[in-house]
């Protein structure tokens, strides 16, 4: 069979360190160009814009955005109405309705749309899943707490409207959550912590109750130097199960599990990723879930503002 021929939008951070490692790996996918308004890759075809790319003509099957979530539904529109199958990075987009639409324009023209969720494809979350299937759920507790600095130096976007500040990592953990619980929960109460200087909360404190009345707690922070924290934890009727490492690390009752394999446990991600666009794009069919982003725009709708320190990336 012919390869699917592939177009990357947006060579930043996320291009280069996940997606084109995972590209190279992917069997029956082959990277034909790149659309970037500062960089190239050798030898390989080069647009300033998705909009010359398409206008070229060029022989591209499928599209994968990497670009920030604001000024991406202008993208990703193009690319459908262009006729090419389409992977967005997370967050999907700016806004709900916006994701909506390309959902509603990728079934009209009969294209797959894969709206994704890395961190549901960390390697332990499947399993932490099936532990969940039968339990019942006393309690959950996200601590989400890392160095903005570090992970996401000079990042403007990040910190405007639509760039979504903390909830940029938060949402991973969300993405999660919506994963391995089978009850649905909503929020019941959201404090959002603005630097002064900044349109996007610096931390976050949510409270959410599960349908069958159990809490969840999330705390999200981008303050927090040395240690980096990524950890889930539920307490059920049949004792703790505790998601850490961004869902790569799974204990229950305080003691780590191997995975089930034997092997050591691997960062597939992204490999994970283009694997499932590969089998959605076979099958003709699309994957957008809303539900982490949904909860976000929740906690910006319900969210008590506080103002807290100014934020530079330099100290
Ligand atoms: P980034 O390093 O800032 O790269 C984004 C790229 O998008 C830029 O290099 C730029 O590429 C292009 N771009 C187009 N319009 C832009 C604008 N108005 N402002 C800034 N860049 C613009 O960001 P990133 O970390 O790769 O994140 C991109 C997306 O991936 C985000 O949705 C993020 O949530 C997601 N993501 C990031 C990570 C991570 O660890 N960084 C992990 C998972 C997911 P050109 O110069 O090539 O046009």
């Amino acid at each position: 069979m012919a390869p699917i021929k592939l177009a990357l939008v947006g060579l930043g951070k996320i291009a280069r360190d996940q997606h084109l490692p995972a590209i190279a790996g992917t069997q029956g996918l082959e990277l034909s160009g790149i659309a970037s308004r500062h960089a190239s890759v050798p030898n390989l075809a080069h647009w300033t814009t998705i909009d010359d790319m398409l206008a070229s003509n060029a022989d591209i099957d499928a599209v994968s955005l990497c670009t920030p979530p604001q000024g991406r539904f202008a993208q990703a529109k193009a690319a459908l109405e262009a006729g090419k199958h389409l992977m967005l990075e997370k967050p999907p987009g700016a806004t709900l309705s916006e994701v909506q639409a390309l959902e509603a324009l990728a079934k009209a023209k009969g294209l797959t749309l894969f709206a994704t969720w890395h961190s549901r494809f960390a390697s332990a979350v499947e399993e932490a899943r099936a532990l969940l299937s039968n339990a019942t759920i006393r309690s959950v507790t996200i601590e989400w707490k890392e160095d903005v600095r570090h992970w996401h130096p000079g990042q403007e976007w990040i910190w405007q409207p639509g760039g979504l500040g903390v909830f940029d990592p938060g949402i991973n953990a969300l993405s999660i959550v919506t994963r391995i619980l089978r009850e649905k929960f909503y929020l019941t109460q959201s404090d959002l912590f603005f630097p002064e200087n900044r349109a996007a909360p610096i931390a976050a404190n949510l409270d959410f109750e599960l349908t069958g009345g159990a809490t969840l707690r999330a705390e999200f922070d981008w303050r927090q130097t040395g240690p980096q924290t990524w950890d889930i934890r539920v307490e059920t009727d049949a004792g703790q199960i505790v998601l850490s490492q961004g869902g790569n690390v799974l204990t229950v009752n305080g003691t780590e599990q191997a995975h089930p394999s034997g092997q050591k446990r691997e960062d597939r991600e992204y490999r994970s990723l283009y694997g499932r666009f590969m089998q959605l794009m076979a099958a003709g069919r699309s994957d957008v879930d809303l539900s982490p982003l949904t909860h976000v725009a929740d906690a910006f709708m319900l969210g008590n503002r506080h103002a807290v320190e100014t934020f530079e990336d330099t100290p």
